[in-house]
């Protein structure tokens, strides 16, 4: 028998100020109600009260910024995730947020009573889970989205649901830009949260180096700031160390000038290989490398194609074919190249339109030293590995090698550090990343085990060859992949130290499961 209205509305009002009565009772599946107002609940799993759902308080508190299931919002929010799996997933309700305070108010309802949740930013994380949940809530960031240039032009302030698109169209046409991911429709919150490496890496560091001032609401509701100067070990452990410490409502970045640069693809046959492989060496080995120079190698196959390599450039400066990337150019067996004179927020929309939303991904990360055997190897195993995804419908596996030369961690140091513990050698690094972009869910164990697989040979060939580096970019990690850990002893026990300071109950590690946890 549902509860009568007066006594439900006694129990919304003394909920949050009762421990006895806090505890989340999710809504029951056949009860979940499109309705912005909360509803009395028939569930009596609580025991003798009838006790309204975390989604009932929250709607109670923050109105129509809670959706439920079926309704418009609700349905937007679900279906612009990246990947499939992300947008399979159905929370009880769905909290979009448009201030700290907001984003404060909706903690203050779920942690009291252990209402398991999930924080999204730009909703391009692949694994399951990682920033939506089942029977849970997910707060929606998306309306925290505001990008604000200072009046000096030296900083810009960005809301923690924007994404890098509205980031690079805001600052292009100042001729300036903030360092972040290659694609428009990555969230700034999610990459750089988890360091956020991209075409001026070289030039001026990760994403997370260039953060001058977080905004975080913390798990007691707390709206604090953390800069060098205020709360600097929160600010650190930020940089880099995911979602395990707050809600970052607001990120400063550090602008730099970028006017038109010079970037596009580049396509060749596989014939090209052997020259491809000294080029890309000699690249990120290069002790006079030009610091304006971003480069990613890639492996794609897909069945109808076969094994080709695709790769993309960038340069910070409007030169059409700079010298650095000359040696790219002269390789035979080019079937496209589209590099132009563009800007940065041109270039990463035309990047975004290769990497559609709505599809299975599975991702992992791995490093190892540039070394021309191991990039010789590499190829025969990633070249072994399409036969195990041959079949799968769609397939799209993608294997990119991204450079990490001495300059960027050079870069992170000047800019206060990081918790990546990256070190690089003087001949660079290699951060490779797999993509696999399929249709169906039914061909995921497949290829979780080809991908599996595929990691693992890379790892054991670089081991063999005394090049193998820990690091793993929490960014493109695999759901067995434990990145944190691959930071170091020293960082992940500053990380752990952190988060427990700032979070004592350890709420970002349990009743937010999503991400890669401390
Ligand atoms: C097409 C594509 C291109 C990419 N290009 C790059 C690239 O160039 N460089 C790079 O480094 N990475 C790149 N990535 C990887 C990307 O950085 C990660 O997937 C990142 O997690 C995405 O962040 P998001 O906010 O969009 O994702 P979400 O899935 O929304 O979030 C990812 C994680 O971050 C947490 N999170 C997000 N925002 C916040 C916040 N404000 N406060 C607290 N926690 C938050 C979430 O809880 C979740 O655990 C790319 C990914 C894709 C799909």
């Amino acid at each position: 028998m549902d509860t009568p209205a007066w006594t439900w509305l006694r129990i919304v009002l003394l909920v949050p100020l009762s421990g006895a009565l806090a505890s989340c009772v999710t809504r029951p599946a056949s009860s979940a109600s499109s309705s912005l107002s909360p509803t009395p609940t028939s569930s009596t799993s609580g025991g003798p009260w009838n006790r309204p759902t975390c989604c009932d308080v929250l709607a109670s508190t923050l109105g129509s910024k809670v959706s439920f299931p079926s309704s418009n919002a609700y349905n937007a929010s679900i279906s612009s995730y990246w990947s499939q799996q992300e947008s399979e997933i159905a929370p009880r309700c769905i909290v979009s947020p448009s201030s700290a305070s907001d984003v404060s108010a909706a903690l203050k309802v779920l942690v009291p009573r252990a209402c398991k949740f999930a924080v999204r930013g730009g909703g391009h994380g692949a694994i399951a889970g990682i920033a939506n949940i089942d029977d849970g809530v997910t707060i929606d960031l998306g309306g925290l989205s505001a990008v604000t240039v200072s009046s000096d032009n030296k900083k810009v302030k960005v809301g923690g649901g924007a994404s890098w698109g509205a980031v690079y169209a805001r600052l292009s046409p100042l001729g300036l830009a903030a360092p972040g991911a290659r694609h428009a429709t990555v969230g700034v919150g999610g990459s750089s949260l988890g360091g956020g490496f991209g075409f001026f890496a070289p030039k001026v560091g990760f994403a997370c180096d260039n953060v001058v001032q977080f905004e975080v609401v913390l798990a007691n509701g707390n709206i604090v700031t953390a800069s060098p100067r205020t709360n600097p070990n929160l600010w650190r452990a930020l940089r880099g160390g995911g979602n395990n410490f707050g809600i970052v409502t607001e990120f400063t970045f550090k602008t730099f000038p970028l006017g038109p640069m010079w970037a596009g693809e580049a396509y060749f046959s596989a014939s090209a290989l052997e020259a491809q492989t000294q080029t890309l060496y000699s690249f990120t080995a290069n002790t006079n490398y030009d610091l304006n120079a971003g480069l990613t190698v890639n492996y794609a196959f897909t069945p109808a194609s076969g094994p080709l390599l695709t790769n993309t450039y960038a340069y910070a400066q409007p030169v059409v074919n700079p010298p650095i990337f000359q040696p790219f150019a002269t390789m035979a067996g080019q079937l496209l190249n589209n590099t132009s004179v563009t800007t940065l927020a041109d270039f990463s929309v035309a990047q975004a339109k290769e990497s559609p939303n709505g599809f299975q991904e599975i991702t992992f990360a791995t490093t190892f030293e540039n070394d021309l055997g191991m990039l010789r190897e590499l190829w025969a195993i990633y070249t072994a590995s399409t036969n195990s995804v041959a079949n799968v419908s769609g397939i799209q596996w993608s294997l990119s090698l991204d450079p990490i030369v001495p300059a960027v961690v050079a870069r992170s140091d000047a800019n206060g550090g990081n918790v990546l513990g990256l070190r690089v050698p003087a001949h660079g690094l290699i951060l490779a990343v797999l993509t696999a972009t399929f249709g169906s869910a039914g061909d995921y164990e497949i290829v979780q085990a080809a991908a599996d697989k595929l990691l693992a040979d890379i790892m054991e060939a670089a081991k063999a060859r005394g090049v193998f580096n820990p690091y793993v970019d929490v960014n493109h990690a695999g759901k067995s992949q434990d990145p944190l850990a691959s930071y170091g002893l020293a960082n992940l026990a500053f990380l752990k130290a952190t988060a427990l300071h700032f979070d004592p109950r350890g709420v970002f590690q349990t009743l937010m499961p999503g991400g890669f946890k401390l």
